[in-house]
């Protein structure tokens, strides 16, 4: 039912606006609006707070849904259901939920800060610090590939608050866009995902009340770690999305046009291809529920998200190469919406910690089960 809703909702209002957010590189300001308006943004925050209360498997499905139309739309709705509001619901003071979680369910966009030029895959060797002054942190250094910081205004943000004790002095800050000492850089142009803004972060001398630290200090690696796993299912999902929008949109004209007296579709060659990826497909959609299955039962999840995003982000792109050969020509131009899912899918295997370090969390997952 929720899925035919967010469904309508993506055919209805995102449809119409792909094009034209892909070509700006931004998404539509009342699309925005009416994410929030839709309960999108806050389906996992408490109802006092503005929130649906829903679930994780919901999230999931939603970003699933709205990926099969537009992956870039999916990431504000990605980045709230599995960082900022479960981050700020579990770890914020009673003063922090009070604040943000209400804005974040309905108003305002939040933005996850962790990656920096220096520090991408190796996501704990950060140079951004803080370094304490009364109540008061001091913040310098720069974040890059920030997702959503084109709109937010409520950052979570990352940064060594004492670089004497390595990784375990990292620790998380709730900011504010309007702090003084902090600015939004360079807007990255990028090959796809187009309708989603990244930009770097600038932190100079900015000055972030004590009481703005999320959580425990010097436990941030490990919040960064533990959330990103939840993220990597809704990546999952959002790769999924992308495989079947772009098969969504290739059948029909599989069935419509003829070669040789026949349409493409009735050619063995071809429906052997099309079932080949159609399972591929089910197959992924299944490991991500299934992740998403221990998430919610609050088993151990590591190994099979990492499954789901790895396989996932592989099957989808091998959809999107597939589906421009089968449309042959117009495959190849901006006339059809092959092309715009092939240049999407390409992140998959990147954010979200790549498909090599997938493949090491996985490997390591294994050799723990071997060796107890
Ligand atoms: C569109 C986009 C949006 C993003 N949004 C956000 C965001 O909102 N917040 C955020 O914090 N970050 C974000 N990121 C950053 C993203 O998470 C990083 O790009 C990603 O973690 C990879 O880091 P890197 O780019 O530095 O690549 P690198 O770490 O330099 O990796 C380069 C290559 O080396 C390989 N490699 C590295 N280490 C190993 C290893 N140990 N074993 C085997 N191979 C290895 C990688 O697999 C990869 O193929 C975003 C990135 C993009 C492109």
């Amino acid at each position: 039912m929720m899925r035919d809703t967010v469904r309508k909702f993506a055919q209805e209002q995102i449809a119409p606006l792909v094009k034209k957010m892909d070509e700006e590189q931004k998404i539509d300001e009342g699309l925005v609006k009416a994410l929030f308006d839709n309960g999108l943004m806050g389906i996992q925050a408490p109802e006092e707070y503005g929130g649906s209360a829903s679930n994780f498997m919901v999230s999931v499905l939603t970003v699933e849904e709205i990926s099969k139309v537009d992956a870039g739309v999916a990431i504000p709705v990605d980045i709230h259901s599995t960082l900022m509001i479960p981050l700020i619901k579990r770890l914020g003071t009673k003063a922090q939920k009070d604040k943000y979680l209400p804005r974040l369910a309905q108003d305002t966009v939040g933005s996850f800060a962790l990656s920096e030029t220096s520090s991408g895959s190796d996501a704990f060797g950060m140079q951004t610090t803080a370094k304490k002054d009364g109540n008061h942190f001091i913040l310098n250094g720069s974040k890059c590939w920030i997702s959503n910081s084109d709109i937010a205004d409520i950052f979570i943000v990352f940064v060594n608050a004492d670089p004497s004790k390595g990784y375990k002095g990292i620790t998380a800050f709730i900011v504010e866009r309007d702090t003084e000492g902090f600015t939004i850089g360079k807007k990255e142009q990028k090959l796809g995902l187009r309708s989603s803004g990244t930009c770097q972060l600038h932190f100079d001398n900015c000055r972030v009340p004590e009481e703005n630290i999320l959580g425990e200090f010097g436990q941030g690696y490990k919040y960064a770690a533990g959330y990103l796993n939840e993220g990597r299912v809704g990546i999952a999902a959002q790769m999924v999305g992308i495989a079947q929008g772009t098969l969504d949109a290739t059948i029909p004209y599989l069935l419509e046009r003829k070669q040789f007296g026949k349409d493409l579709f009735s050619f063995q060659g071809m429906q052997h291809q099309i079932a080949r990826i159609s399972t591929q497909i089910e197959a992924a959609r299944l490991l991500t529920y299934n992740a998403c299955r221990l998430v919610e039962s609050g088993d151990s999840f590591l190994k099979e998200a990492a499954m789901a995003k790895f396989f996932a982000s592989e099957i989808a792109q091998e959809t999107t190469i597939k589906c421009i050969d089968w449309m042959g020509g117009v495959g190849f131009t901006k006339d059809f919406p092959q092309e715009k899912f092939y240049r999407d899918v390409k992140v998959g295997s990147i954010y979200e910690g790549t498909t090599n370090i997938q493949l090491n969390t996985i490997a390591k997952a294994i050799r723990k089960e071997y060796e107890s």
